[in-house]
């Protein structure tokens, strides 16, 4: 293989970029797609793989300090890349026959501002930098959310006053690093860029990657699909990781939850890696080998 792309690295929303714009120019099929811009107007970039009508759609980097998630779906789409470009096998699967009748829609970092704020501190916030470090956003291994200070994970219209009543029970009352679902349902842009792009996308399934915590989580209320579980099931057994419920403030306002909610059809969150965040760029390969059968099988089940 030619030299990687996608090597080990401290992924912010510019190496994001950069590594885009390098596997676009090595696989001319590589398609982009606009997906949307964050609050402080950095472009959501998408990728597009494979021109088939069973989209599926895996996403990463809805929380500023997870932004190796951004790095792993990057990988993942330069060994697609490279496997439909070469006739070379990936994990023992032949990706040409896996992708016929398929199309992968990757947004690798939905909250690009997040990120940075996360890597660079308050002052990568533009016009926003003021108030990003006022709600603390220089401490450290803190900044989750985005650069208005919602956590674009509990932003999506699924479960709203019970996420609502949590938050005041744990003292969340506005603005902060995490966990702050903000004014409304779907007030950020993220969100919107993301419940657009579903919209079009008629997706038959997604993932959102996270991390940590090696878990994969698939249910949300009475309208998630029979075969949730076994799509779970099986891409726990490719990898080791466990299937989870979701507990207390996680259990609402996801993007997975609204998906399911909406659609009626799977989705799913994958807690890639184990540690603390920021996972260190140091065990990247580890963990990427241990998920990449499973990611592999996210998009092709
Ligand atoms: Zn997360």
């Amino acid at each position: 293989m030619s030299a990687c792309i996608t090597v080990p690295q401290v992924t912010d929303s510019g190496a994001v970029r950069g590594m885009i714009t390098a596997l676009r120019s090595r696989y001319s099929f590589l398609n982009t797609l606009p997906v949307g811009r964050s609050a402080v107007g950095r472009e959501i970039m998408g990728l597009v793989m494979g021109g088939g009508r069973e989209r599926v759609l895996i996403s990463g980097a809805f929380h500023g300090q997870e932004w190796l998630t951004a790095l792993t779906a990057l990988r993942l789409c330069e060994e697609l890349c490279h496997g439909l470009a070469t006739g070379e096998k990936l994990a023992e699967w032949d990706l040409s026959r896996a992708m016929a009748g398929r199309c992968v829609v990757m947004v690798p970092m939905v909250n690009p501002d997040g990120v940075d704020i996360a890597i660079h501190g308050s002052q990568s916030a533009g016009a926003l930098a003021q108030s990003v470090q006022d709600m603390g956003g220089d401490e450290p291994g803190a900044w989750q959310a985005n650069a208005r200070g919602v956590d674009i994970n509990h932003n999506f219209n699924a479960g709203w006053d019970l996420l609502q009543e949590m938050e005041r029970k744990k003292g969340i009352t506005g603005p902060g690093p995490r966990q702050w679902g903000g004014p409304a349902p779907g007030s950020e842009s993220e969100t919107r860029a993301m419940v657009n792009l579903c919209k079009k996308g008629r997706f038959r399934h997604v993932v959102a990657l996270h991390s940590q915590g090696e878990e994969i989580y698939w249910e949300y209320g009475e309208r998630t699909p029979d075969r949730s579980r076994l799509m779970a099931a099986v891409m726990a057994s490719a990898s080791g990781y466990g299937v989870a419920r979701p507990e207390g403030l996680a259990s609402h306002g996801g993007f997975k939850d609204w998906f399911i909610q909406e659609y009626g059809r799977p989705g799913f969150t994958i807690e890639l890696g184990k540690g603390e965040n920021p996972l260190p760029v140091e065990g990247f390969e580890e963990m990427y080998e241990k998920a990449r059968e499973m990611l592999l099988l996210a998009l092709m089940m």
